[in-house]
């Protein structure tokens, strides 16, 4: 590719403007250090401010404004005390989700050094996973009804939709993700001893598409005993994908079981590049603590890591340079991690500003 890679910058509300300016350090100089050249352009949307004024998240086009983009860098968006939470969402994130078919996302799973984790005994290196949830169909459709409504016979139902389509993309995808990955591995998450139509069908997409990736050894595994394992036996895992609801607890179970929910990333992928993708921490805009400039940046730096490994792998790009973008970017907070600074969360007295700047000197910036 012998264009700059194209990025839309919304930082949002709360700490998302005070995260995003630690990611945009960090993601700019890895990118040059990698030799990704970025176009950045800021929006000013998806944040209370612009409802305040315009009475919405968005301008009306919005869509043909971003859907030339390859990536959007979000921060995190709502403010409850002016717009409520589901008018925020669903005008803004959920839009660009649906709207732009993110129906790959990923929360990678990583012990990190020097994070206190809920499991005894674990290492860095002993867990390191990532969590492939389908995006967009399966569990949680609006298809369904309810009928004698208020009456003892009171009857409610609710289906899920897996489409050929559907479910074979997820999988193609992760199955890509697992062969890309040192130990290609891959555990599919069902239910097909308990929910007898869907997760049957599941599974049977499972092995026709396994058979497409005979380099990688895949499992399936039901998804009671597949999170007590995430506890358990997480060294068990590489790449682990599910469907919607599955994926929806997997993915905060994941980040949970090596103490990082608070730092976690999330990519929400149009793998295909119809459409751009979008990379956001997995925190919202923590109201409680906006304003002081003491928040994490590492979920927002994090998460740059995985926008530059996912544009790398564009067609005709540089999937080495993405890769290693990414790497050293991890590796960069893995140090800080080790020794300092640390904000308040982590038990630390650094600035928001300080842990960026620390990261980015890791990187040698
Ligand atoms: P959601 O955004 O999913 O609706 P929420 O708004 O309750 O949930 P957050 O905004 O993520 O969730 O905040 C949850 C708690 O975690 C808050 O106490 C917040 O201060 C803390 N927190 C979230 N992100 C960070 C961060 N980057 N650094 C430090 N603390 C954080
Ligand atoms: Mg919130």
């Amino acid at each position: 590719m012998n264009r700059p890679f194209r990025i839309a910058v919304l930082p949002g509300d709360g700490i998302g403007t005070e995260v995003m300016p630690e990611g945009l350090r960090v993601l700019k100089l890895a990118a040059a250090r990698h030799g990704l050249p970025l176009e950045l352009q800021a929006f000013d949307w998806a944040c209370a401010d612009h409802w305040l004024r315009h009475g919405r998240m968005l301008p009306e086009d919005w869509f043909e404004t971003l859907r030339g983009f390859d990536a959007i860098y979000f921060g995190a968006v709502g403010w409850p005390a002016v717009v409520p939470d589901h008018v925020s969402l669903w005008g803004s994130l959920l839009k660009f989700r649906r709207d732009f078919d993110q129906y790959a996302n990923l929360r990678p799973v990583r012990l990190l050094p020097g994070v206190r984790g809920p499991l005894a005994g674990k290492q860095p290196g002993d867990i390191d996973f990532l969590v492939v949830r389908e995006n967009t169909e399966g569990e949680y459709s609006s298809v369904g009804g309810r009928m004698f409504e208020g009456s003892e016979r009171e009857l409610v139902l609710q289906e899920a939709v897996f489409t050929r389509h559907g479910v074979d993309r997820i999988l193609r995808h992760a199955f890509r993700l697992a062969q890309q990955r040192p130990r290609k591995r891959l555990t599919a998450a069902t239910k097909s001893n308990g929910i007898a139509i869907s997760m049957p069908y599941w599974d049977e997409r499972v092995e026709a598409i396994a058979a497409e990736f005979p380099d990688v050894q895949w499992d399936r595994q039901h998804v009671d005993i597949l999170a007590a394992r995430f506890v358990l036996q997480p060294e068990r895992f590489d790449v682990v994908v599910a469907s919607n609801l599955f994926g929806d607890i997997l993915s905060d179970l994941g980040p949970a079981c090596t103490g990082t929910l608070g730092m976690a990333p999330s990519a929400n992928l149009n793998p295909d590049r119809r459409y751009p993708s979008l990379f956001e921490p997995v925190h919202g805009s923590a109201p409680d603590i906006a304003g002081q400039g003491i928040a994490n940046p590492i979920a927002q730096i994090w998460s740059a890591a995985l926008m530059l490994d996912f544009l790398g792998q564009a067609p005709g790009a540089d999937a080495a340079a993405g890769r290693a973008a990414h790497d050293a970017i991890v590796a960069a907070i893995e140090q800080v991690l080790r020794t300092g600074p640390r904000t308040r969360d982590l038990g630390g007295h650094a600035s928001t500003r300080e842990v960026g700047e620390a990261i980015a000197a890791a990187l040698g910036g």
